[in-house]
């Protein structure tokens, strides 16, 4: 069999949702669907491709909720930000397992368990082959960890960010779930998917990565072999670049 070819990125970013690790539970962390994550990541730095990680923790928590609960918006996205920490170390143990170097680095300082954010250190461990985990968001209130993941990928220098999704393909002109017409987008401009509303990422880290001209792939995870098909070049999911 013909030797893979050379990868099409030497750093990238992998942003997970939190539901991408909940698989077909209700909430929490499915292990066998972490597994199965670790796995894709580990043949993506088995490639020589350097790995960062960004988590979220819809699986858990978001501060959405807790607001429209009644609770202080704030506090509960602080709530939400130490949910990502909860599994981005899941995710580390199962890396780790697999036996893939990792560190997690939390925006929000938790000594015990993480390394605090250095974007130094960061891109350190990144040179070693160290898969990097970013817990916390950006560490403030009224974002997400789909901007953590923007503003991460590109203060490390990420060549893209590999959005994972679980059940679609990418993206679509609506969601196919509530309209069985929608359209599937094979490429699209950050400022049409703008325009249009469309649902990649919230618009503030859309337009950050827009701005920065990041492109983004987005993609369905639970083919395990879409990651790899990516960092070959194949045209899988949805591109969306400038
Ligand atoms: N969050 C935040 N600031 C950030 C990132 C996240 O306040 O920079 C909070 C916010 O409450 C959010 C929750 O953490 O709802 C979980 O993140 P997110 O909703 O982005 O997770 P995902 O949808 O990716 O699972």
């Amino acid at each position: 069999m013909a030797p893979p070819p050379d990868p099409a990125f030497t750093r990238i970013l992998l942003k997970l949702s939190g539901e991408a690790l909940m698989g077909e539970l209700d909430y929490g962390t499915d292990p066998e669907r972490v597994a199965a994550i670790a796995r894709q990541i580990r043949g993506l730095h088995d490639r020589g491709v350097e790995v960062a990680v960004v988590v979220g923790a819809g699986n858990i928590y978001r501060g959405m909720a807790g607001a429209a609960a009644g609770m202080d918006r704030a506090t509960a996205d602080y709530m939400g930000m130490l949910a990502t920490v909860l599994n981005a170390l899941a995710l580390q143990d199962a890396l780790e397992k697999d036996g893939t170097h990792t560190r997690v680095q939390s925006a929000i300082t938790i000594s015990e368990v993480a390394e605090p954010y250095i974007r130094r250190r960061a891109m350190r461990h990144l040179e070693k082959g160290r898969v990097v985990i970013f817990a916390a968001g950006t560490g403030n209130p009224f974002f997400t960890t789909d901007t953590a993941a923007a503003l991460r990928a590109l203060e490390i220098h990420a060549e893209a960010i590999l959005m994972a999704k679980n059940g679609v393909e990418g993206v679509y002109s609506a969601d196919p779930a509530l309209e069985p017409d929608a359209q599937f987008i094979e490429r699209i401009t950050h400022m049409e998917a703008l325009e249009r509303g469309l649902k990649i990422m919230d618009s503030t880290a859309l337009s950050l990565c827009m701005d920065n001209r990041l492109p983004l792939y987005v993609f369905n995870m639970d083919d395990e072999r879409n990651i790899d098909r990516i960092v070959s070049g194949d045209r899988v999911g949805t591109l969306v670049s400038t």
